[in-house]
């Protein structure tokens, strides 16, 4: 025993039972924080980075609960060889519920292609989040049938974070074809036509080709990129500066330079993901790990992200508004518009903030050509706001829960997506988003159907069939027909000529 001992020991008995008190909680705490056992293991990392730099932005958390190569939701095999989607994992999407959808999507396509003239060359598909690879299979036994598009077409392009699912996407696309490893991911060939699959992890790995006419689709795709959430709140009173710290990852920092106005003006402050002190400390059974709390000062993200549109700018001055804002969704929206129109300017980088990147040079196209399709749950036309969800075995469960074993998606904001594609290109104009159930009726899938059900014998398998295209375009109570938008970008033509399914008639 040291000399110190009983000094430190008649000190702690001389301090006052609310100090000890305190010191055992904290004590206690601690232990529990490093004992406890978490749902998950991308729980314990996350709640260490927390602990370590302070709550982080909501995308941030998404990133890694989705695609975290340690857990991430989409990049870990399921366990006992499960599945992500389908009617056995937790969600099942419209390609996956009737191939009717896939070729549907595929007779866009076609009819996209032959009214821009049905270039014989050059043509290149490309999908985002391409999931089981369903959509893309049905699309390319539909072109199987049409030899002019078919033989137009000269590589598929398939961006897909999850080594998981590319192999996956891999079986069913491309059969016992071997795969290999490239510069900037994988490469196989299409068991359909002679043609080159081609993966990468992200768009901005495929190179931007002048002259080449990408037909691009996005299924559920958007929803699955983080989103930041921001609420306005009021001045602080008279005499207080609210803005001379900012949150950064590293702790709150002083401003050199105080923001101007920043006293008098209502300022976005960022909802953050936080530890849940109930379920940390408290040890509270079935309380959440995580929750929301709103940053206490700016952050960078808070500074710069709403500030890049208007329709964000417009909500700021009102105390109390909330937003949902996906950095990464623009730039994949750019990125898409300006394969499409080309452009003559570099591109603007779309934030400053955590999802700044390297943003691809100039692209200048001879022509516009080619065109996307993006398909997805969200609003019309207004800011998404408290969308944030969670789905485990096909219930809604907290988005907060289990990190990596609940899929989190968020509703995605189309007018955002057309407002960054058009920023982006002069070369494009967006149509839509229109209903699904809209979208699929003018495709003809009444027509199809019918088709189908002519073939089928089986009474058990016809009405599979009906049951399927019904979900697809049913409107009421919340049915897909409804809750899913279809949003196109075409080559500019002044208004001139809408594409098949918004508005406009088949051109032969
Ligand atoms: N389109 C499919 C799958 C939708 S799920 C369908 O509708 O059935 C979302 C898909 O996007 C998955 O394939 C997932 O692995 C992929 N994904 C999610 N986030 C991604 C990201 N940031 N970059 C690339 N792919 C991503």
């Amino acid at each position: 025993m040291n000399n110190a001992t009983p000094r430190l020991l008649s000190r702690l008995l001389r301090s006052t039972p609310r100090a000890l008190n305190n010191r055992a909680r904290r004590y206690n705490s601690t232990a529990t924080f490093e004992t406890r056992e978490w749902s998950t293991p991308l729980a314990r990392t996350l709640a260490n980075a927390i602990k370590t730099t302070g709550p982080i932005p909501i995308a941030a958390f998404m990133r890694q609960v989705l695609t975290s190569p340690e857990g991430g939701y989409y990049t870990t095999k399921p366990e006992g060889g499960g599945e992500v989607f389908g009617k056995k994992g937790d969600f099942v999407t419209s390609p996956e519920i009737s191939q009717v959808f896939g070729e549907l999507v595929g007779i866009w396509t076609i009819a996209e292609w032959m009214a821009q003239g049905g270039k014989k060359s050059g043509v290149q598909l490309m999908e985002v989040g391409p999931g089981k690879g369903t959509l893309m299979d049905d699309m390319l036994r539909t072109f199987r049938n049409f030899k002019p598009f078919r033989s137009s077409i000269e590589a598929i392009y398939l961006v897909e974070a999850s080594p998981t699912l590319r192999e996956v996407q891999k079986q069913l696309l491309c059969g016992d074809a071997v795969m290999e490893e490239t510069d900037i991911g994988h490469r196989s060939t299409s068991k359909y036509f002679d043609v080159p699959v081609i993966w990468v992890e992200d768009i901005r790995l495929l190179p931007h080709e002048q002259e080449k006419t990408p037909f691009i689709f996005a299924h559920e795709f958007f929803d699955a990129l983080p989103i930041h959430a921001f609420e306005s709140i009021p001045p602080a009173p008279e005499g207080q500066s609210q803005e001379q710290e900012i949150m950064t990852p590293t702790g709150p920092t002083k401003l050199h330079r105080p923001l101007p106005k920043a006293a008098n003006t209502p300022q976005w402050r960022e909802l953050l993901v936080t530890l849940n002190p109930k379920a940390v400390d408290e040890n509270i059974k079935d309380e959440p790990e995580f929750k929301l709390t709103l940053a206490k000062a700016s952050t960078p993200s808070s500074l710069v992200i709403p500030e890049i549109s208007k329709r964000y700018q417009a909500l700021k001055t009102q105390p109390g508004s909330t937003i949902e804002v996906s950095p990464e969704s623009r730039i994949y929206a750019s990125d898409i518009a300006r394969r499409i129109g080309g452009s003559s300017q570099p591109p603007r980088t779309v934030t400053k903030g955590a999802a700044a990147t390297t943003a691809p040079p100039a692209l200048a196209k001879r022509s516009p050509s080619g065109a996307a399709l993006i398909m997805d749950y969200g609003t019309m036309s207004t800011i998404p706001i408290n969308s944030l969800r969670g789905i485990q075995n096909h219930q809604a469960v907290p988005a907060l829960s289990s990190p990596g074993l609940v899929d989190v998606s968020a509703d995605v904001d189309f007018t955002a997506l057309a407002e960054a594609a058009i920023d982006a290109s002069e070369g494009v104009e967006v149509h839509g988003p229109v209903e699904q159930g809209h979208f699929l009726q003018a495709m003809g899938i009444a027509e199809r159907m019918a088709q189908l059900l002519r073939t089928e014998t089986d009474e058990e398998k016809r009405k599979v069939l009906e049951t399927a295209s019904m979900r697809l375009v049913e409107r009421g109570g919340g049915g897909m027909g409804k809750l899913y938008k279809v949003m196109a970008i075409i080559p500019e033509n002044g208004g001139r000529r809408r594409p098949v399914g918004f508005g406009g008639e088949v051109l032969a």
